[in-house]
This record gives structure tokens, sequence and C-alpha cells, in this order.
């Protein structure tokens, strides 16, 4: 704008110059005055665009000084679930966000880095990159006291200072780790009664082909191995149907104890076979609850199962209310008691896994597919209700199913 001003301003002087009685010496210093305008003009804007963009501003001194506790918290790094955490060049911990602290502890600022977070490949992390200053990435695997894997980015920031942050994946690993578990058991499983099958079938067209009564024995056998393998694929089915549907709550009204005594009748002869008693009291007024009434039927088939199964001969089972607290607001509370084989405590967390079978029952050699409790614990979820296993090794176990009650 200024500079049409000048350009318009000077040709006007010339035309008063050539059209009226202009002095020359007047026209030349209005030039000169126009022309040491322009020139100053044009410096005070190319100074402008230096402070702008390469030039720091007066006020601009972070950029030249170390980021102190204040200059971060200004972030809202605190409401990230990462662990941010920041050091001095002394790798002393000059900030640590909410989630450090609720990963490593409180009180993480002013310590050295060495002594509140001892893992090593993360400290050598930190140190490889105060040497040559180039970013890091590593992964953390750590077991004890329970299993943590985090993901670590390590990076230099302003007057030595380094950035460090860890990203927990522990949830996505462990259900990474789970569902290869689960292939590799679930083939495993599958194999062991596949490979008899064949290796029964190979004697039978082999070496036995003109003995029957050995091939009798040998096909007997095989029904034995195929029903294993029929009742595997069985389970396994039921329980991915199950965690399919885990969302969708059953909403039924359902005599309990209707169901249960159905259970009962279901498992009379196997309980005969060992002399076992089952004995079944659930209160008038706590029978009816929210639920599926075949899925509820599972549960507790799966659990008498269990009992009888893992019970000496000569024994009681009993299917009674218990007074276990729960936070479900209205609910029942059904145990199946019984005086058997009992879980060793380090077992109790991991009997609903699936495919976990205890030590002392696999040295029995009792059949089963590890599979049962598993599907237990996901109908009793599904239903919104809880799932408790109390336990003594060789006294006995009791398991408790919580379920809301139905209201009127
Ligand atoms: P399965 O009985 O087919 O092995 P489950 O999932 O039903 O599979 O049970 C898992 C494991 O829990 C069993 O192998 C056994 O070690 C233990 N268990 C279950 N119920 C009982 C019980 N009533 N007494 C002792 N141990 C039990």
């Amino acid at each position: 704008m200024f500079f049409i001003f000048i350009f318009f301003a000077i040709l006007l002087n010339l035309a008063f110059y050539l059209f009226i009685d202009y002095p020359i010496w007047i026209l030349i210093i209005n030039i000169i005055i126009f022309i040491i305008l322009l020139i100053f003009l044009q410096n005070k804007k190319s100074q402008e665009y230096n402070s702008d963009n390469v030039l720091p501003k007066k006020d601009n001194v972070i950029n030249n000084q170390p980021l102190e506790k204040k200059d971060v918290e200004g972030l809202f790094i605190d409401q990230f679930e990462d662990i941010i955490i920041i050091l001095n060049k002394f790798n002393n911990i000059i900030y640590n966000n909410k989630a450090a602290v609720e990963n490593f502890g409180i009180n993480l600022e002013g310590k050295h880095i060495g002594s509140e977070i001892r893992i090593p490949e993360l400290l050598e992390a930190i140190d490889q990159n105060k040497i040559d200053k180039q970013l890091k990435k590593i992964d953390i695997e750590i077991n004890i006291p329970t299993f943590k894997f985090y993901r670590a980015s390590v990076a230099s920031i302003k007057s030595d200072q380094t950035l460090v942050l860890i990203r927990d994946f522990t949830e996505i690993r462990k259900s990474q780790n789970m569902r290869s578990d689960f292939i590799a058991n679930a083939s495993h499983e599958l194999r062991t009664p596949l490979v008899s099958l064949k290796g029964f079938l190979e004697t039978i067209t082999d070496a036995a082909k003109d003995d029957p009564q050995s091939q009798k024995k040998f096909i007997s056998i095989m029904k034995d191995e195929a029903e294993k393998m029929e009742r595997l694929i069985e389970d396994l089915m039921s329980l991915s149907r199950i965690e399919l549907q885990e969302h969708i709550r059953p909403k039924d009204k359902v005599n309990i104890r209707e169901v249960i005594e159905n259970v009962i009748l279901l498992y009379d002869n196997k309980a005969k076979e060992k002399k076992i008693n089952i004995t079944c009291t659930v209160k008038d007024n706590q029978k009816f609850v929210i639920g599926d009434k075949e899925k509820l039927s599972a549960v507790f088939s799966n659990l008498l199962d269990n009992a009888i199964k893992y019970s000496n001969t000569n024994s009681v089972i009993e299917i009674k209310n218990s007074n276990h607290k729960s936070d479900i607001e209205n609910f029942v509370s059904i145990s199946v008691i019984d005086s058997g084989y009992g879980i060793a405590t380090d077992d109790i967390r991991r009997i609903t896994e699936r495919f976990f079978r205890a030590e002392n029952i696999k040295k029995l050699k009792i059949e089963g597919t590890g599979l049962g409790l598993a599907i237990v614990k996901h109908i009793v979820n599904q239903h919104r209700g809880e799932f408790q296993i109390l336990s003594t090794l060789n006294k006995g176990s009791e398991f408790i199913v919580k379920l809301p009650l139905f209201q009127n």
C-alpha cells in the first residue's frame, strides 16, 4: 500500500515540475526523501519476516531451556494411559504422569530411575540413548509378581533430558498367548486319541487281522477313544458358543431347584456306582432366578459330574443354599460340596482356565477334557452371577454359584 502511495507521490512531483512552475531542486529533494522512505520500509518488512520464521522471539525462551515439571503439567499428559517419565541428565526423574505412579508406585519424582524401575533392558536403553541420542524402542516382558508386557520408547529431548514413554500391552499380549495356547492345547488333546485310533486300526488290519478276540478288545478301546474325541469336540463347541453369547444376558424366570433336581436324576446311576449319596436342599423362597434353563443345567451338570468323579466311594455330595457374600443386589448362593480329592491352593486360581487339570487328578488318570469349569465360569458370567471355589487338598471342595434372584 505504502509503495503504491510513494509511486504516485513521485509521479505527482514530476507532473508539477513539467506543467507548473516547480523548481528542480524541490523535485530532487522530494525524490530523495521518497527513496529513503522506500528503503526504510523494505528493511522493516524483512525484519518482521525473520522474527516470525527464523529467529527466536524474545519470550520464547523455553526452546533453549530444559523442560520443567510445570511445562509438562499443562499438557494434560496426566490423563494419558501411557506411562510418561522425563529424566534429567543424571537420570533422576523430574516428571512422571499418573499412569507411571499407578504402575511403578508413588513418589517417583526426584529419585534415580535405576532405583525405582528395576528393568535392566529399559535402563540399558536409557544409557544407550544418552550416548548416541538415537530413539530406542524395546519390548519388556515381566513375569514376577504378575505377567506384564510393555513396549517402551526412549528419546532425547532438550538439555540432555530423556523422555521415556511406556505403553502397557499386557492385556493384548495375554489374549494373544491365550489364543495360541488354546490352539496348541486343542490340537494336542485331539491328536492323542486320533494317534491311538490310527495305531489300533493298523493293528486290526495287520498283526491282529486273524485274531477275532484281540480285534474285539481293540475295537472296544477305539470306541472309547472316539467317544473321548466326541466329548472334547462337544465341549469345545459349547465353550465357543457360550463365549460368543456372553454379552447377551438371559432373562427367563428359572426354577433353579427344579433344574438341580433334574441334574441329580441324570447322575443317579453314576453316583450309585461309587456309592455316593447326593442331597439337595434349596430354600423355597430362593428357587427362582433370572437365567437360561439349559445353560444353568449345564452348570450344575458339570459341577455334579466333577464332584462324583473326584470323590471317593461311599461319600456324600451336598447341594444347598450358602451364606457367601456378593456384590449382586438380590441373589441366591448355591454350593456344591464334596469331600473328595480337593484342589491344591496354587491350582485354585487356574482351575477355570481352559484345559487346565490339576496334577493330583492327572496322576490318578481320571478322564476329563479340562473344559468343564471354563464353561461353568462363562455361563455364570453371562448370567451376571459370580463363581467361587474353596478347596483343601485331600479334604474336599465347595463350588459356589451366585445368581441374581428373579424379582416379581
Ligand atoms: P475336567 O473335569 O474335564 O478335567 P474341569 O474343567 O471340569 O475339567 O475341571 C478342571 C480341573 O479341576 C479338573 O481336572 C480337576 O483337576 C479340578 N477339579 C474340578 N472339580 C473338582 C472337584 N470337585 N474336586 C477336585 N478337583 C476338581
